[in-house]
């Protein structure tokens, strides 16, 4: 007999509009047969507590939380993983009986991409940008094992920040590069990921790098999801470079979420279409 109950799940952040996220997981959830929703909130900060309590207070198994409160939560929770610790970010909260867990499923997802074309252990990386994504991707790469990882951005200050992070708390050497003009990706390179938002929907710019630095075999990764075949994987693609999509990081992120929330591996390829057709102009 059907029940009238389901099990709740969802995300809170602002704004929310733009998240195809509640797309990705009703596809997966039902795809399943499992009796969860999902449900995209728009949560300015000031309301966080009071979302955070509302969903505790109705039980639901967990929820994401992205821009503007992923440091923010750290308040509101009773325990941190281990990973989510040293990057000082949450993407992913489990509420069991009101104990609350955070993850931060960024990284996990970026290095489950990243396994279906390489093996992290002892690699060079260059990961373009210091921002939240690059701090969980850099973080998450070396504790899968790469031997450096090389932090080149803009504002010097967030560069260095990151790389001391990653040499001080991690198994990998670190160090920062400043970005002045076309950066030139050293040959012992094995990944190079943009992990800046240069690129997103609707900028077609391409992260600053001499295109002769991107040779043949070089794995290229891209953060921006929308669009997937970004103009700077276009570019590392004409190059000879194996490429690697945003929306592989995003699927298995929200693959990492659902095996936390509710203990079952669901379907990757269900997320994909789901995702690729929301993405559609
Ligand atoms: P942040 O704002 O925290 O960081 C942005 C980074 O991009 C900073 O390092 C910033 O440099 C750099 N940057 C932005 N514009 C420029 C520019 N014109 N030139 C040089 N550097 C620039 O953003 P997030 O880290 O949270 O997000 C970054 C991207 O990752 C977004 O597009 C987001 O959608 C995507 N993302 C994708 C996920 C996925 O699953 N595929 C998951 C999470 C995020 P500076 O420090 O100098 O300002």
């Amino acid at each position: 007999m059907p029940g009238f109950l389901a099990d709740l799940t969802g995300s809170f952040a602002t704004s929310a509009a733009q998240n195809p996220t509640v797309v990705v997981m009703e596809a997966a959830y039902a795809h399943a047969e499992l009796d969860i929703r999902y449900i995209n909130c728009e949560v300015p900060p000031e309301r966080l507590g009071d979302a955070v309590r509302g969903a505790v207070g109705m039980g639901w198994l967990g929820f994401n939380c992205s821009i503007p409160h992923k440091v923010a939560i750290l308040d509101y929770l009773d325990a941190m993983a281990a990973s989510a610790g040293i990057i000082g970010a949450v993407n992913c909260v489990i509420n069991r009986d009101g104990h609350l867990t955070g993850e931060n499923t960024d990284g996990q997802g970026f290095v489950a991409s990243l396994r279906t074309v390489i093996d992290p252990t002892g690699v060079d990386m260059v990961v373009l940008g210091a921002g939240g994504a690059a701090r969980a991707i850099a973080v998450e790469s070396a504790l899968a094992g790469a031997r450096s990882i090389t932090i080149v951005n803009r504002t010097r200050k967030r560069g260095e920040e990151l790389a001391a992070l990653v040499a001080d708390r991690t198994p990998a050497q670190s160090s920062y590069v400043p970005w002045d003009g076309a950066y030139v990706v050293p040959e012992s390179t094995a990944v190079l990921v943009n992990a800046t938002s240069i690129g997103f929907q609707p900028s077609v710019d391409i992260p600053d790098v001499a295109p002769s630095s991107i040779r043949p075999g070089l794995v290229v990764a891209d953060v921006v999801a929308n669009p997937p075949d970004t103009a700077f994987l276009q570019l590392a693609q004409a190059q000879g470079a194996i490429t690697l999509q945003g929306l592989g990081m995003l699927v298995n992120q929200a693959l990492t979420n659902a095996r936390l929330w509710t203990g079952r591996d669901l379907d990757a390829d269900v997320m994909h279409r789901a995702l690729t057709a929301s993405l559609l102009p």
